[in-house]
C-alpha cells in the first residue's frame, strides 16, 4: 500500500523527500546511461493566483503536471519542490540524444505547453522557466541535492533571460555564484577597513581646457593589494542592496574632502557623485545627504548628483520624488549615460536637469562616423535650447575634443584629458591648473 504522506496532496507526485531518495538510488545505478535532472517553475504564475483564484492555480499545477508525465517519456520520478517549483528526473540512454538535443526537445515542449496553458487561462506572459542538469558515470559521485540544486541555478539563469526558457547547467554557473558570494561576502569589511578609494576623473571646460570639476569614481582595493573593477562588483552589490552604503561612503569621502580643502583655503571645484537606482528602494538618501550637508557645510553649490535616465523609466514616481528633493536642497542634477538606453527626451523638459552626460556611445572607436556627428550636434543643440549644459563623456582622441568644441558642447570628460586618479594626484592637478 503507498502511504499518502509520501505524496504530495494537491499533485499526486511524490514529496520532494521520497523523490531525493529515488534519484540517489538512479544516480547510484547510473551505468552507461545518463540522469537528466528537469527543475521548472511557471513564471507569472502568481499572476493566475492573483487574477483567478486559488482555484484555477490548483488546476493549473495539476494540468501542468498531467502535461509533464504524458510527454516526458523518460520520467523515473518526479516531485513537487514548493508551490510552483517542479523536479523531475530521467534517464536517456548513453548513445541517445546529446545533452543539447535534449535541451532543444525540452526547449520544443516547453514552447508547446505554453500555448496549451495561454490558451485556456488567458494569460499570455505565462512562460515555464526550465534548468537542467546532468549525471553521467564520470560525475556519479555528485549527491542528487547538489545535482537537484545544479538544475535549479539553470533554472534561475533561464528565468533571467527573456526568450531561452530552457538552459543546461554548467560549471561556469558556480563560478559565478562563488565569486559573488566572495564579493557581496566581502563587502562589510571593505567598508570598515576602508578598502574602497574614491578616485577623480577630471571635467574640461571646452573652450579654455580649463580644470572645472571631476566625477567622483569608486574604486576598491583589497588588503591583498589586488583591485576590483567598478563593472564587476557594482552589478554585483546592486542586487544585493549594498551599492546604498557604499555609495554613501562615497559621498561621505567626497564631502570630507571638499570641507577640508575649503578650510585649509584651497582650490575647489564641483565634484559630482554618483546615486545608484537601488536608493529608489529605500529612499533615506536624502536624509543622508541632509546630514553630511550639516556636518560638513561644504556649499552645495560643489556637489552634483548623477542619475541615469533608466532610474526615471523604472520608477517614474520615486525617480521624480528624489530628483526634485536633491534639487529643492540646492544641488545640481546630471543625467547620466544619455543616449546610451531608451532616451525619453521629454524627460528633459520634465524634470529639474542641469547638466545631460552624453554617454560614450557616441564616441565609437576610430573615426567619428557622420551619423554620430549628426547626433551629437542635435543633443547639444536641443540641450541648450533648454538650458541644459551638455558634457560628453569617453572622450579619447583630439579629433573628439575638437569636434565637440565645434558643436558647442561645453564640458568633456574623457581619457584624453585624464583617468580617473587617486585624491593625491587630483589635488595636485587642482594646484597646478590653478597656476597654468
Ligand atoms: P559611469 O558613471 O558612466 O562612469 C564613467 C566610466 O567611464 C568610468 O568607469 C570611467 O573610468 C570610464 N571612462 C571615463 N573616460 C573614459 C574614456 O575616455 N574611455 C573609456 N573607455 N572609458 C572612460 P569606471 O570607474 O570603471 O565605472 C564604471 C561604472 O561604475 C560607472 O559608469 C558607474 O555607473 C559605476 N560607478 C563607479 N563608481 C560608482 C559609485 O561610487 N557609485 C555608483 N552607484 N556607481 C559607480
Ligand atoms: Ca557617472
Ligand atoms: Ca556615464
Amino acid at each position: 500500500m503507498i502511504k499518502t504522506d509520501m505524496k504530495d496532496i494537491l499533485t499526486g507526485l511524490d514529496r520532494y523527500e521520497v523523490f531525493l531518495e529515488k534519484l540517489e538510488k538512479e544516480i547510484e545505478n547510473v551505468g552507461d546511461d545518463r540522469i537528466v535532472i528537469i527543475y521548472t517553475d511557471i513564471k507569472h504564475f502568481k499572476y493566475i493566483n492573483d487574477t483567478y483564484g486559488y482555484k484555477v492555480g490548483d488546476s493549473l499545477l495539476r494540468d501542468f503536471v498531467n502535461e509533464f508525465m504524458k510527454q516526458e517519456a523518460v520520467i523515473l520520478c518526479a516531485a513537487r519542490v514548493y508551490s510552483d517549483n517542479f523536479v523531475t528526473a530521467g534517464r536517456l540512454p548513453g548513445n541517445g540524444l546529446s545533452n543539447e538535443e535534449f535541451r532543444d526537445l525540452i526547449y520544443q515542449l516547453n514552447l508547446e505547453r505554453e500555448m496549451k496553458f495561454r490558451e485556456k487561462y488567458l494569460n499570455s506572459r505565462l512562460q515555464f522557466c526550465t534548468g537542467i542538469s546532468v549525471i553521467d558515470k564520470n560525475s556519479r559521485s555528485l549527491d542528487a541535492e547538489t545535482a537537484v540544486s545544479n538544475a535549479n541555478l539553470a533554472r534561475k539563469v533561464a528565468k533571467e533571460m527573456e526568450e531561452d526558457c530552457c538552459v543546461l547547467f554548467d560549471q561556469s554557473m558556480m563560478e559565478g555564484i562563488r565569486r559573488e558570494v566572495e564579493i557581496t561576502s566581502s563587502i562589510p569589511k571593505a567598508l570598515s577597513q576602508r578598502e574602497f578609494q574614491v578616485y577623480f576623473q577630471p571635467k574640461i571646460d571646452t573652450d579654455t581646457l580649463a580644470l572645472i570639476g571631476a566625477e567622483a569614481l569608486v574604486r576598491w582595493q583589497k588588503t591583498d593589494g589586488t583591485f576590483v573593477y567598478p563593472d564587476e562588483f557594482i552589478p554585483l552589490i546592486e542586487r544585493s542592496g549594498q551599492i546604498v552604503e557604499v555609495d554613501y561612503y562615497v559621498y561621505r569621502e567626497v564631502f570630507r574632502f571638499l570641507a577640508e580643502r575649503l578650510r585649509e583655503g584651497k582650490r575647489v571645484v564641483p565634484v559630482s557623485v554618483n546615486v545608484s537606482r537601488v536608493h529608489l528602494n529605500r529612499m533615506h538618501i536624502l536624509e543622508y545627504v541632509k546630514g553630511l550637508m550639516e556636518e560638513f557645510q561644504v556649499p552645495c553649490s560643489l556637489v552634483e548628483f548623477e542619475l541615469t535616465e533608466s532610474i526615471y523609466l523604472e520608477n517614474t514616481e520615486r525617480a521624480l520624488e528624489l530628483i526634485k528633493g536633491l534639487h529643492k536642497m540646492g544641488f545640481k542634477i546630471s543625467m547620466d549615460d544619455f543616449g546610451s538606453g531608451y532616451s525619453s527626451l521629454n524627460l528633459l523638459s520634465k524634470l529639474p536637469i542641469d547638466i545631460i552626460k552624453l554617454d560614450r556611445v557616441f564616441l565609437k572607436e576610430g573615426e567619428m562616423q557622420e551619423n554620430d556627428r549628426i547626433i551629437i550636434s542635435c543633443v547639444v543643440d536641443m540641450a541648450k535650447r533648454l538650458k541644459i549644459t551638455s558634457l560628453c563623456e569617453g572622450v579619447e582622441t583630439l579629433e573628439q575634443c575638437n569636434y565637440l568644441k565645434e558643436v558647442g558642447c561645453q564640458m568633456q570628460q574623457g581619457f584624453y584629458f585624464s583617468r580617473p586618479i587617486p585624491q593625491e594626484v587630483f589635488e595636485k592637478l587642482l594646484e597646478e591648473d590653478a597656476e597654468g
